[in-house]
């Protein structure tokens, strides 16, 4: 379908802003424009309901999670930032293979089951987009996606 992707990942935010609690806060650094695209609604919401709600589980009190959009010439640069934990370098590339948790025992009292990263590569591969991750141990993480945009597009909405 093609949707605006600013209102689709605005109203997730909210979604999570509301029922969030209140230790972390959320930036938003998204566009005013309407950014016109053609995906799936359904599976890039999953992709972005995982990427979020690891960013809430893996942030400490008081963390930020900063929402970014950036228009490259082709595509839509998505990216989730927080302030938690963070992953070793030597599996910040892993963490997308299926099953994969970096500390077993870490990860084992919040819970989850290794799959939801791998799903969400899947899925952003289906659209013809990328996925990955840069992390910094004991400072945070930030997950990057993208997606086929064509800037010319919207002079025809105009
Ligand atoms: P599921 O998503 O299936 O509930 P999960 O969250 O453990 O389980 P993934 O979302 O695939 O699985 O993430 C894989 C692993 O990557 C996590 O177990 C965690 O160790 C690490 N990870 C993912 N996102 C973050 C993050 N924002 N900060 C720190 N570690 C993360
Ligand atoms: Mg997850």
């Amino acid at each position: 379908d093609w949707i605006n992707f600013t209102d689709f990942f605005n109203k997730i935010i909210d979604r999570f802003e509301m029922t969030k609690s209140g230790h972390v806060s959320f930036i938003r650094n998204i566009p005013n424009d309407a950014l016109y695209v053609d995906i799936d609604t359904d599976k890039i919401t999953q992709v972005l309901d995982n990427i979020i709600s690891n960013a809430l589980k893996y942030s400490p009190e008081g963390g930020k999670v900063t929402f970014t959009i950036d228009i490259l010439p082709s595509e839509l640069q998505i990216r989730v930032k927080d302030e938690g934990v963070g992953i070793p370098q030597e599996s910040v590339n892993k963490i997308f293979d299926r099953f994969y948790r970096v500390d077993k025992a870490r990860t084992r009292k919040l819970g989850g089951t290794g799959l939801g990263l791998a799903i969400a590569k899947e899925m952003v591969f289906a659209h013809g987009g990328d996925i990955w991750a840069l992390s910094k141990e004991g400072q945070g993480t930030t997950v990057y996606f993208t997606l086929p945009y064509d800037p010319e597009q919207e002079d025809e909405w105009e």
